[in-house]
């Protein structure tokens, strides 16, 4: 499955991932619609086309744009 592969590439770099379906069913930005990055440890799901963070709350993303965060080009969150 590719979406399987490509998980495992991003934990290859590093990323630790939940493993949650509902999670891996919307790893897409809702408003691009393009790849998010997961941050874990920010607790935060960030696309960095957008530079938005979409908060994860008792491991349930928001992916509201109301609830995202907007990134300053300089975030860390944006850096891989
Ligand atoms: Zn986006």
């Amino acid at each position: 499955m590719f979406l399987a592969a490509a998980l495992n590439e991003s934990k290859a770099a590093g990323v630790t991932l939940i493993m949650d379906h509902r999670l891996l069913d919307i790893l897409a930005c809702p408003i691009c619609k393009g790849p998010l990055v997961l941050q874990r440890e920010a607790a935060a799901l960030v696309c960095r086309a957008d530079r938005l963070a979409f908060p994860i709350k008792d491991d349930i993303p928001m992916m509201l744009e109301e609830e995202a965060r907007v990134l300053s080009s300089d975030d860390p969150l944006l850096a891989r």
